[in-house]
């Protein structure tokens, strides 16, 4: 790609121009992880992002040692006739499998990077692999090719085409630290005889082997997170690559990847209460069915639209979270209807939103702006709990494990100590969902056992469209 040793000589305007483009694309990437962080400025972020990568890609396509175009444009319509089918198809609710994929294919493209620059200066240049370039080549390719079966794996956990539950055996993290030890000590060996060419495959072998032992015992609903963190092994790989094509945009993006992923997952992990350690090596999703076979015999009430709908017209201020089941459901449209209904009758409408509610980081988000709902009436867990006292009504719409006030009150709990949006506090509670199954912990919630609160049993869509029903036809 980039040669480092021609840039000494004279500059040319092609490569000054070049210079340019990655610095004004290096600037490009961060202001849009800084705009991508509020969803007022989200879409600013999104084409700043975009504009940086094309002025990236036609910054590098005017180096001058890159020569085979038809190659480059024959590549180019191959990956545009794989990403905008999917980026067109796969719905809302798919974005974190869509997103591992993502994560697999750069994975794949860095280790296959590494292993055409390894076999080509061994056989050409070995000078050219010192010992930081052959470390860095070897790490690059060791994270790759680790990341493009890791990310696979979680793909296929979340797409349902692999059981998702968390595979464990004794001895499990001895046998995936021995393999990526042995990866390790391979690159280390090769940083000192490079030309060992035959040791290379073994390195690929192992890398592509830890990064599928590694996902095995994650439960799917971990891989979300696990999604993040590959993202960051992802950018952390591409700026390897970075410093091994002497490319220094490719050292900053990946950096930026690597480094964002990185907190994405510390945030999730805060947010679920969890460690690092326990969403890898804690098999989360084996607690479920122990927890779930007991057996509850104490009472609940539950209620039908009409009531619920006029319970709901008599408040003056109603909180509404939403989570996961209103994902599944699609239930954000009639959301929007429901709280037009509401606001219209002069009610004071807002959202709760947990950071980690539904299955991706700003899940909920996405789905209230897909509806319209103004961002002025979305809240922050920390700023809705304030609220919650004085509220009338909380109406919970297929969230379970966010509202849950085991989190505060159970030490045996395993979301002890997780924040939640204190719904129970609200004079008046509602729940939204199917049945009393347990979420995605895989626990009972005390919240549905209260004396304020009534279980209005339904699919989320459904539902709220029955209540809007009802209250449209309370004749106004
Ligand atoms: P949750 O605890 O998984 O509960 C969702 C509830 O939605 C379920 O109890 C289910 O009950 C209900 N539901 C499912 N389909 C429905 C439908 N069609 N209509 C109505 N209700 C439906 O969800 P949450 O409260 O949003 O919490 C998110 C959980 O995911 C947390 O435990 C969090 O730690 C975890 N997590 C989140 C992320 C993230 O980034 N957001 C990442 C990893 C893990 P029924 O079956 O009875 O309907």
């Amino acid at each position: 790609m980039h040669g480092g040793a021609e840039m000494l000589g004279g500059v040319t305007p092609q490569q000054v121009f070049t210079q340019i483009t990655y610095l004004a694309a290096a600037a490009l990437f961060i202001l849009s992880l800084k705009w991508l962080s509020a969803p007022t400025t989200a879409r600013r972020g999104v084409i700043s992002g975009e504009v940086g990568m094309v002025l990236a890609i036609i910054g590098t396509l005017l180096l001058p040692n890159i020569k085979a175009f038809h190659w480059i444009l024959l590549t180019f319509f191959i990956g545009a006739a794989v990403g905008i089918p999917i980026a067109v198809l796969m719905p809302m609710t798919a974005v974190p499998q869509r997103t591992a994929l993502s994560h697999s294919f750069g994975g794949l493209a860095v280790g296959l990077v590494g292993t055409a620059k390894y076999y080509l200066w061994t056989a050409e240049e070995p000078g050219r692999l010192t010992h930081f370039v052959m470390g860095v080549l070897a790490f690059e390719t060791i994270l790759g090719y680790l990341t493009f079966t890791g990310s696979l794996m979680a793909f296929g956990k979340l797409q349902g085409l692999l059981p998702s539950r968390p595979i464990v055996y004794r001895g499990q993290n001895f046998v995936n630290l021995t393999v990526l030890a042995v990866a390790v000590g391979i690159g280390v060996y090769l940083n000192f005889e490079p030309t060992r060419t035959s040791l290379f495959p073994a390195l690929i072998v192992l890398a592509l082997a830890f990064g599928t032992l590694l996902i095995i015992p994650i439960g799917g609903a971990d891989m979300p997170t696990v999604i993040s963190l590959l993202n960051s092994y992802a950018g952390l790989s591409a700026s390897a690559m970075g410093f091994v094509l002497e490319n220094k945009l490719l050292i900053i993006a990946g950096a930026l990847d690597g480094s964002s992923g990185f907190i994405l997952s510390i945030i999730m992990c805060r947010a679920m209460n969890r460690s690092f350690t326990n969403v890898l090596f804690g098999a989360f999703g084996a607690v479920e069915k122990t927890v779930q076979g007991q057996e509850e015999k104490r009472t609940i009430r539950s209620a039908q639209p009409e009531e619920a709908a006029e319970i709901l017209s008599a408040a003056q201020s109603v909180v509404i979270v939403p989570g996961y089941g209103m994902a599944v459901a699609q239930a954000q449209h009639k959301v929007r209807e429901l709280y037009d209904q509401l606001t219209r009758r002069g009610i004071d409408v807002k959202f709760g939103i947990h950071p980690v509610a539904g299955r991706m980081p700003g899940h909920m988000n996405v789905l209230l702006a897909e509806a319209d709902i103004p961002y002025d009436s979305l809240f922050e867990m920390e700023d809705i709990n304030s609220e919650l006292p004085h509220t009338d009504v909380a109406l919970v719409i297929g969230a379970n494990d966010v509202t849950n006030p085991a989190a505060r009150t159970d030490k045996s709990s395993p979301i002890y100590g997780m924040p939640i949006i204190e719904v129970d506090k609200a004079r008046t509670v509602m729940v939204i969902k199917r049945s009393m199954s347990a979420g995605f912990a895989g626990i009972e919630n005390e919240l549905y056992y209260m004396d304020k609160t009534l279980m209005l049993f339904g699919d989320a869509k459904a539902f709220v469209g029955e209540i809007v029903k009802a209250l449209a036809s309370e004749g106004r």
